[in-house]
């Protein structure tokens, strides 16, 4: 790293990285990731790395623009599932590799680039109209809503075909938020103010009862993961399915319940979590988001979850893959 080192907007979007990093309603494990674009070069974080390490680990990567950009304009299926060829190897010695959302932050113009699975914004998103729901919400930002397809390619060619001149927040179907400023601190101020607009009160559930024991499982350490199960509406908003993509990936698919014996969380109705004593701490992370969003969330709103095709490709993606086993390690 030579001149970025020295550069105070780097190190804006560090800290800022580290809070949203360390903020379980807008990030969660390895979610989440941020960008600054400084001559040609687009610093966006690395895959698997978490936010809240900014402090503390290197976790940008910095990968060239232009060609970036011009490989998408191709419409380059190969350039937008994994930007790695992108990178410039001499900036980056750890190695790393650029998040699968890499191409996302290079479509919009904005120096400085900010995603988050704020739990707010997940909720709105995985109602099925989303979009028209929203728009009083939102009125008089420029945002715009993109209809759930999974990141990679598919994600890419559609905010390209969405993104319009001034638009500077996109909601993402049952995914999340990414907004665009001129600095860290623009950028900061549109997260909090659509954070603020789509606040929903999430309602308060009761406290877990008694768990079974069942060996290689222990309860939830997190308090409001077990809300999940203790509340009765935020239960049978789990039961639907699928909500978002991190939830599939750190999960797998929907909720399981006993006597289901394999899954990394088992949801026992009316008593709690359990979480399998081998999970990582990003299924841990993800388990704590379920709770946070089905608290939002009622049963009799339209809800629209990840269809069976969807859940699959995500989990046999390859750079989904690659993600989790940095989680494990
Ligand atoms: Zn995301």
């Amino acid at each position: 790293m030579n001149s970025i080192g020295q550069d105070s907007e780097f190190h804006a979007l560090l800290r800022y990285s580290a809070v949203i990093g360390s903020d379980p309603a807008l990030v969660q494990g390895a979610g989440g990731n941020v960008s600054l674009k400084r001559d040609g070069v687009l610093w966006v974080k690395a895959s698997g790395t978490w936010l809240a390490r900014a402090g503390t680990d290197d976790i940008m990567v910095p990968v060239a623009l232009d060609p970036l950009l011009a490989a998408i304009d191709a419409d380059d299926a190969t350039a937008m599932e994994e930007a790695g060829r992108f990178v410039r190897g001499a900036e980056n010695p750890s190695g790393l590799r650029p998040s699968i959302e890499t191409t996302m932050h290079a479509l919009l113009p904005h120096p400085v680039v900010v995603h988050v699975h704020c739990v707010e914004t997940i909720a709105w998103s995985c109602r099925a109209d989303a979009e028209s729901a929203l728009a009083p919400l939102l009125a008089g930002l420029g945002w715009c809503f993109v209809p759930y397809v999974r990141p990679g390619a598919p994600l890419t060619r559609d905010i390209r075909a969405r993104l319009r001149p001034g638009t500077d927040v996109l909601v993402l179907g049952n995914h999340g938020l990414v907004v665009g400023g001129s600095t860290t601190a623009d950028a900061a101020a549109l997260v909090a103010e659509v954070g603020h607009r789509l606040r929903r009160v999430p309602r308060v559930a009761p406290s877990p009862g008694d768990l079974p024991q069942l060996d290689g499982y222990r309860p939830a350490e997190d308090a409001h993961t077990h809300g999940t199960a203790t509340d009765p509406r935020a239960l049978a908003v789990a039961r639907r399915g699928s909500l978002y993509p991190d939830h599939v990936i750190f999960l797998g698919r929907g909720i399981a319940e006993p006597p289901t014996r394999d899954a990394m969380m088992l949801v026992v109705p009316g008593r709690g979590v359990l979480l399998r004593q081998d999970a990582s701490s990003g299924a841990i992370a993800l388990a704590r988001c379920l709770a946070d969003v089905t608290a939002r969330l009622d049963p009799d709103e339209p809800l629209r979850v990840l269809t069976e095709a969807e859940e699959s490709e995500l989990l046999g993606w390859g750079a989904e893959q690659y993600r989790k086993s940095l989680d494990r390690r």
